[in-house]
């Protein structure tokens, strides 16, 4: 037997007992007389002593044993004199009798403990080792879990798990498909799925009403900063149900992971349409763990006028929208405080052209940026429709509606962020219903899906379809939480021509559409029922649940930010044979 308990598991009870243990050497401390060893496993940490007096040659040993060598021991348990609180082994230490080396280690570049002193990259392309780490090794855990709690759920409900391919061929979900050549079929290509959205359909015409998979997906998409080329999602997909059939199951199903893995009890979720979530928070994920809702001061579009005529303020007479915040408590704010935030919103990442203030002083004053154009009792008229009170700061932000809500956005989730307002260990979820079924893009001078191709029109909207599609709202829905997207779903078409209908808006030929989903279309003339279903962006969520802001944190081996895993060296050329076999011209150029 290589170990009779792990290093997690002792503790005072098991004091006198002679075990055997065996793991990773963290660090040693020689303190004259004594050496301390402390031993890692996956489990924790044990501590290890040797006394000079009574076993110098085990101690001469131990003091030799580097960094990360994989020993065996064998020895006694006591009680420490100087606990240490901190771990739950801590109580404990091991009075060791024989040490085996088991294997020795190079130096590891750098320190495996709860920090390193490894800058990212070092660490990704030593990532086996960084996964050593107890932050990483909790994280690796967290995921586990909630990954089997999905399980446990879902099947608990008659959900079943059935795999579908990875090699298929391109479904359009918004990216570009990763391709694989085929070596039997020349000149072919299969393509790995963004998303198995077409099979898990298809398994509704087959008759399993309930579906999900944790599943990987890829994306050949522009990198951005935390973006994986390949990512997993909890994908689930229900005939016979309505929209709020699919919430209330996956409303279970989010606060059931929330339970288990953080202990804490999640209310029932709020909604709001995406037209609101537009014009309260500028943004179809808001972040409603604060407040600070936009007040709309002007906006032409929507024929709201608070602000007075002839005020002489060029910026606001040009302008479509005049939209701001009320920042609460934040009138003491510096000059230099509102000149950094103003720098904030014309950073070319956000590119507004300026930012209006209105101190709306304790003593009941008023001090603002545009002072010369209003006086005080404009002024508090807005901060009246602002429902500020006194020691609150106006932020205001004025141009064209669709733009200014963006970039006020920005700033509302700037003042969250300074003001810490956006808790790690806050859960907050929204649901946001009823998006737009068509996007235009004017670039392409065409209408691209919103969520894709297969959602379902609402009932009501379906006769405007062709004639108004900029009208028509989508049987659509995500749950946002804490300001990320974490689950996006939709009511499916089931119905051949609706199907039809939509791919012409999208601009495909009856004949690409039939080559490219005909058997999809094929299966709606065979008894498809209604049905739904949603996704969750799985290592999205645990890193949420786990308080981090990068998925990156949450999978095992992740591409770095430039799509590379730079451990195993990857992407990387191929032998000048498999090109030949792969019937692939090989651009010397390029390679
Ligand atoms: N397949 C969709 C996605 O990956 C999710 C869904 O509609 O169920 O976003």
């Amino acid at each position: 037997m290589y170990r009779t308990h792990t290093c997690g598991e002792l503790r005072q009870n098991n004091a006198g007992e002679t075990v055997r243990l065996a793991g990773w050497v963290q660090r040693t401390r020689d303190l004259g007389g004594m050496t301390f060893l402390d031993l890692r496993d996956r489990y924790g940490i044990t501590q290890l002593t040797f006394s000079m007096d009574e076993q110098p040659e085990l101690c001469k040993k131990a003091r030799k044993l580097g960094r990360e060598y994989v020993i065996q021991i064998e020895g006694k348990v006591r009680e420490r004199s100087s606990k240490n609180r901190q771990i739950p082994t801590g109580e404990i230490e091991i009075e060791v009798s024989s040490i085996t080396i088991l294997n020795a280690s190079q130096t590891p570049p750098f320190t495996i403990e709860e920090e390193s002193d490894g800058g990212d990259e070092l660490r990704m392309k030593y990532r086996y080792l960084d996964l050593r780490r107890p932050p990483l090794r909790e994280n690796m855990i967290l995921r586990h879990k909630a990954a089997l709690a999905t399980r446990n759920y879902l099947a608990s409900l008659e959900f079943m798990e059935i795999e579908t391919p990875f090699l298929i061929k391109s479904t359009p979900e918004g990216a570009r498909d990763f391709v694989v050549p085929s070596r039997l079929h020349s000149g072919e290509f299969y393509a790995l799925p963004q998303s198995p959205q077409t099979f898990k359909q298809l398994l509704m015409v087959s008759g399993y009403d309930k579906y999900f998979q944790i599943v990987r997906c890829f994306r050949d998409e522009d990198l951005r900063a935390d973006r994986q080329p390949e990512f997993t999602q909890i994908d689930c997909e229900m005939s016979f149900v309505t929209r709020e059939d699919v919430i209330q199951t996956f409303e279970g199903l989010a606060k059931h992971l929330v339970k288990e893995i953080k202990g804490i009890e999640i209310g029932s979720i709020p909604q709001i349409s995406y037209d609101d979530a537009m014009r309260y928070y500028g943004c179809d994920k808001p972040d409603i763990r604060f407040d600070m809702q936009f007040v709309t001061l002007q906006s032409r579009k929507e024929n709201i006028q608070h602000i007075q005529p002839n005020h002489g303020f060029k910026v606001f007479e040009e302008a479509e929208a005049v939209i701001g915040i009320c920042v609460k408590g934040a009138a003491e704010y510096t000059r230099k405080q509102l000149d950094e935030l103003t720098d904030f919103v014309k950073r070319p990442q956000i590119g507004a052209n300026g930012l209006i203030y209105v101190r709306y002083a304790a003593d009941d004053t008023f001090k603002s940026s545009v002072d010369k154009f209003f006086n005080a009792d404009t002024l508090k008229n807005w901060a009246t429709h602002f429902s500020a009170q006194p020691g609150d700061l106006l932020l205001i932000m004025a141009g064209e509606l669709d733009k200014t809500r963006k970039q006020l956005s920005e700033l509302r989730l700037e003042m969250g962020t300074r003001l810490g307002l956006r808790k790690k260990d806050e859960f907050k979820f929204l649901w946001v219903l009823d998006f737009p079924m068509f996007e235009f893009n004017e670039e392409d001078n065409r209408w691209y899906a919103m969520h894709h191709p297969f959602t379902s029109p609402k009932e009501q909207d379906m006769a405007a379809l062709s004639s108004h599609p900029e009208s028509v709202k989508a049987n659509a829905y995500d749950l946002v939480l804490n300001g990320s997207e974490i689950a996006g779903g939709s009511i499916r078409i089931h119905r051949r021509e609706i199907q039809e209908i939509v791919f012409d808006i999208l601009g495909f030929s009856r004949d690409d559409a039939k080559e490219k989903f005909g058997f999809l279309m094929n299966a709606f003339e065979y008894g498809a029922p209604p049905h739904g279903g949603i996704a969750f962006g799985f290592d999205r969520f645990c890193a949420l649940l786990g308080g981090y802001d990068s998925i990156r944190d949450f999978i095992a081996f992740p591409k770095n930010n430039a799509g590379r895993d730079t451990m195993i060296d990857s992407p990387s050329e191929i032998d000048s044979n498999q090109w030949d076999e792969l019937h692939i011209k090989q651009n010397k150029s390029n390679s």
